[in-house]
């Protein structure tokens, strides 16, 4: 029996580090893009200690042909892909519009929404059909509502929420469904990453450090739980839906 294979991209930290490994023990082939890094070496060992055919696979979003290369090598391993989970996300540039420069502004979009559609497409042809695919996107509170000096940011979750409607309309004809989820507010090295901000670029600075002082935020181990079932078994009825965490 074919074990179902997933692409979990940002998998080497994080919510994505936390989701590859809890799937991996349920049973689950676990393909995890990030790239290259110790950390990343680290979660393949640990992905082959529960699921031998799960595999590291370096990519970087913010880079085409990176994305092309892990295409070819997703390509190699698998006829079918059971599903993708487009977790990698940048927060930087947090810098006001006007003193981001544009290439960070730029890199920022490729990775958060760039690199979902270029990977997307690349295996395409590997999701749906007879069995259903099932993407999911990770979204975010920022793709609602504007943040300061995080134009970059708010811009890419935004579009990402209507990429993923897109692509539910689209792939509602190839048996291929699409859910974004917003993970609520997660302890990872991204909000120790806004914490660490200097005060004059990030205007809501205190905000996030009253967060995390009052112990608001949640674990990563603890979100992949909560985002696991509807990672795996959400519905062609709930395709194009967009969930938040802390409403489930
Ligand atoms: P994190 O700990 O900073 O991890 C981010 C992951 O994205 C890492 O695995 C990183 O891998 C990967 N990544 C970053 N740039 C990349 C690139 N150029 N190419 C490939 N991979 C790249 O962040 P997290 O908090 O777990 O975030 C996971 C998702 O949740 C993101 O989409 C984020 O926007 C979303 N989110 C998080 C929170 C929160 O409170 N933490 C709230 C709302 C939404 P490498 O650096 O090793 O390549």
């Amino acid at each position: 029996m074919t074990l179902p294979i997933y692409v979990i991209t940002g998998a080497s930290k994080g919510l994505g580090r936390a989701l590859a490994l809890q799937m991996a023990e349920q049973g689950h082939t676990i393909f995890a893009l990030a790239r290259p890094s110790e950390a990343l070496d680290e979660v393949e060992a640990l992905l082959q200690s529960s699921s031998e055919d799960s595999m590291s696979i370096e990519c970087d979003l913010a880079d085409l042909n990176s994305i092309a290369a892990a295409s070819t090598i997703i390509k190699a391993n698998a006829s079918f892909i059971s599903g993708i989970v487009h977790n990698a996300g940048a927060v930087a540039p947090v810098k006001p519009i006007k003193g981001a420069t544009g290439g960070a502004w730029a890199r920022s979009v490729h990775v958060n929404l760039i690199g979902v559609q270029a990977l997307t497409q690349q295996i395409y042809h590997l999701l749906g059909g007879e069995q259903q695919s099932r993407i999911t996107t990770i979204s975010s509170g920022a793709s609602l509502r504007p943040v300061g000096s995080w134009s970059a940011y708010c811009v890419s979750k935004a579009g990402l929420d209507m990429w993923s409607r897109c692509m539910a309309e689209e792939g509602q004809a190839h048996n291929i469904s699409s859910i974004a989820v917003a993970p609520g507010v997660v302890d990872t090295g991204m909000q120790l990453e806004i914490r660490s901000t200097p005060s004059e670029d990030f205007p809501s600075l205190q905000s996030f450090i009253d967060l995390h002082e009052q112990g608001q935020l949640v674990s990563s181990a603890a979100v992949a739980g909560q985002l696991i079932p509807l990672v795996t078994t959400h519905s062609m009825e709930q395709s194009g839906q967009r969930f938040d965490v802390r409403e489930l």
